[in-house]
């Protein structure tokens, strides 16, 4: 069983901030900003790839709700979502989960994009349309 699975069973002690019949939000144990929040499936999916989308919909709209009750309690000033798949993204759990982090200074949290000047746009809109 998963990391994040031990905590939807209770297997392993969490910060539990909102439940519901199939979502569950609790606080990320090594924090980007105060009140970054994680917010999974009781239900194992690794990835995006892979989460049924009555579960999805069940994500966003728990994510919103947390957002809010984050913004109106911290006082936050902005909110990144976050969502890494696979290990070249980033990701460390494979237990899909969505991260959110809340923004109350300019510089508490990097995301950094890099630019590549040299892609054709036409190129990649040619693969993707
Ligand atoms: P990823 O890099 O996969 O998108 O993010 C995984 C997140 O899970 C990390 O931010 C990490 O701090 C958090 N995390 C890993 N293990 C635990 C745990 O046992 N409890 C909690 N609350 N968070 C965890
Ligand atoms: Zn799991």
């Amino acid at each position: 069983m998963c990391i994040f699975c031990k905590i939807v069973q209770r297997e392993i002690p969490s910060h539990i901030i909102y439940e519901d019949e199939s979502t569950l939000a609790f606080l990320d144990i090594s924090p980007s900003t105060f009140g970054h929040t994680l917010v999974i499936p009781k239900k194992h999916y690794d990835t995006i790839y892979d989460v049924d989308q009555p579960t999805l919909h069940s994500l966003i709209s728990s994510i919103q709700k947390v957002s809010k009750h984050i913004k109106n309690k911290t006082g936050c000033k902005g909110i990144n979502i976050i969502q890494n798949n696979e290990e070249m993204a980033g990701q460390t759990v494979f237990h899909i989960h969505f991260h959110i982090i809340p923004r109350h200074e300019k510089n508490d949290f990097v995301i950094q994009y890099s630019e590549n000047s040299t892609i054709s746009l036409q190129e990649v809109y040619d693969l993707l349309k």
